[in-house]
């Protein structure tokens, strides 16, 4: 039998549902994702384990034209990824007109085109009442191989995994059957708690939201208990205050979403401690957005 194993780049603009269809393929939820775009702002790895394969899924931020230095960081990532991977998928909404943008994330994949196999994935087709619009489909490659999804409903994700089971070169496993994920536990609880701010806030907070993560150990109680400490930086004061709301009541509301996921995740109890605190301008800070991890 032979055993094929590789990285696969899920690339394209933001919101048009790379990080579900992660979630999805590995069977669990390795990557934060919400309605709102640039949600994912890093690498995330997803382990799609099967019998004689194994695809290693790199989720990888939305393209867009950057405003900030958080921004160019994030394209950086994904460009990178894709150029590194063994396979990439080009996620594109299949419901969507074609704008400029998509033009410029088109002309990014064909120039990857002749080093590796590159698929266009049109994804939530759950949305769509009837055949893929002809807007849509004039923006493919011709080359590339076209696959129709959803990954809320699973509709059509079948004939890719076989597509990409067939496609992976030679090579042993990358990491082991029962690992599905990097497991950066910390990185792992910032980005849960920062997707129950992005669900619990509107217009800029979810956009000048960060969350590190001080401190993640045994509860007091010992090893049945976890807790965490983490700080969620905002950019201004009234950002801080809409943040924390009226009595503490919108940082609660996070907390206590947050520390279900996690506990669900880790499968015991944690006692999350959060705080807020202003750090103005760090999505155009380097030194910040090496200290994050973004860069
Ligand atoms: P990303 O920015 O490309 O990673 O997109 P996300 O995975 O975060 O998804 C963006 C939004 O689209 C979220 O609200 C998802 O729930 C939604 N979404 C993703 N995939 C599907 C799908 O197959 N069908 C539908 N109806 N919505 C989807
Ligand atoms: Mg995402």
């Amino acid at each position: 039998m032979t055993y094929r194993s590789g990285f696969v780049a899920l690339v394209g603009k933001p919101n048009v549902g790379k990080s579900t269809l992660v979630n999805h393929l590995v069977g669990r939820k390795v990557a934060i994702t919400s309605a709102k775009p640039q949600t994912t702002r890093q690498r995330m790895l997803g382990v799609l384990h099967g019998e004689d394969f194994q695809a290693v899924l790199v989720d990888t931020p939305g393209m867009m034209s950057p405003k900030s230095k958080l921004h160019r960081t994030m394209v950086g990532a994904a460009t990178q990824e894709a150029r590194s991977a063994d396979v990439v998928l080009w996620l594109v909404e299949v419901t969507h007109t074609p704008t400029q943008e998509d033009e410029v994330v088109a002309k990014f994949v064909r120039g990857l085109a002749a080093d590796r196999p590159v698929w266009t994935v049109l994804t939530k087709r759950d949305k769509l009442r009837d055949g893929v619009p002809e807007a849509c489909l004039a923006l493919l490659p011709e080359s590339s191989q076209v696959f129709t999804l959803s990954a809320k409903t699973g509709e059509g994700v079948r004939p890719l995994v076989e597509a990409l089971k067939e496609v992976l070169p030679e090579g042993p496993p990358y990491f082991p059957v029962d690992q599905v994920s990097e497991q950066n536990d910390r990185l792992w609880m910032a980005e849960v708690i920062r997707e129950k701010v992005l669900m619990s806030t509107r217009q800029e907070i979810p956009h000048s939201v960060c969350v590190t993560v001080e401190e993640l150990r045994e509860g007091k109680s010992g090893p049945e208990s976890l807790y965490g400490r983490a700080i969620l930086y905002v950019e201004l004061d009234s950002q801080k205050r809409i943040l924390i709301g009226k009595n503490g009541a919108l940082l609660k509301k996070v907390g206590e979403k947050a520390r279900k996921d996690l506990e669900a995740h880790w499968g015991k109890p944690i006692y999350l401690d959060l705080w807020v605190k202003v750090k103005e301008d760090w999505r155009d800070r380097d030194d910040w957005l090496r200290f994050l991890g973004y860069s």
